[in-house]
């Protein structure tokens, strides 16, 4: 083995480590933890803005938001009425890992949260390779990109639980084919669950908004 594999090697199996701490304390403590990826601008934020303002005072929501530079996402997610939006700046780290997310978690309530969606950074490539504790890795691709990003990319299509195709109100409008799309996905992962939607027209929110509360425990009825 090459000294630079060795590396890697040790780098993840120490990644790994703190996933399974992380992993635990998130069942400790009831919270479903979601791994957003996507390639830069495939729409993470702007599916996040929505379900915060939709699912806000419904599900106790908690975002950690992973950028290479600056706070802009957590900011964005903040305006739209997130209570809980924890910013990691990766500084140049084109991934988030398990490190980080250990850290943003400390200014996380656990006890008081259902659901943490964590915005990865734009980026199909190393971020497949660094867990984070997560219950699922869910990949966004947007109509705007190739409908073989799943072949280009398998590695994270593979270990995703999810595809999100978003920007679907933007279908027709270049060669992307949704069908195409689906079945390079499937081709990888045949276990893939796949939702389509669009922030902009509302097509297929509520499937994406049931999918999610589908996700977590039921609460036990304290009203009655
Ligand atoms: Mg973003
Ligand atoms: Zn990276």
């Amino acid at each position: 083995m090459s000294e630079k594999k060795t590396v890697e090697k040790k780098i993840l199996s120490r990644n790994d480590k703190i996933a399974a701490e992380l992993r635990q304390r998130f069942r400790d403590n009831n919270v479903k933890v979601l791994n957003l990826l996507s390639s830069p601008g495939s729409g993470k934020t702007s599916l996040l803005e929505v379900t915060i303002q939709r699912l806000q005072g419904e599900i106790d929501l908690a975002v950690i938001a992973g950028d290479v530079q600056t706070e802009n996402d957590a900011l964005r997610l903040r305006n739209a009425g997130g209570k809980a939006v924890i910013p990691i700046e990766t500084r140049g780290a084109c991934h988030l890992d398990a490190a980080m997310v250990r850290n943003a978690v400390e200014q996380v309530q656990l006890d008081q949260t259902e659901l943490l969606f964590i915005e990865n950074v734009g980026n199909l490539v190393c971020p497949a390779g660094f867990d984070l504790g997560e219950d699922m890795k869910v990949v966004l691709v947007s109509t705007t990109e190739g409908d073989d990003k799943p072949l280009k990319y398998p590695a994270m299509f593979k270990r995703a639980g999810a595809m999100v195709i978003t920007k679907t109100d933007l279908l027709g409008l270049s060669d992307f084919d949704i069908d195409r799309a689906i079945r390079n996905a499937r081709a990888l992962n045949q276990d893939l669950q796949i939702l389509k939607l669009s922030c902009k027209s509302g097509e297929g929110m509520d499937q994406w908004y049931d999918w999610i509360t589908g996700l977590l425990p039921l609460k036990p009825n304290n009203e009655s």
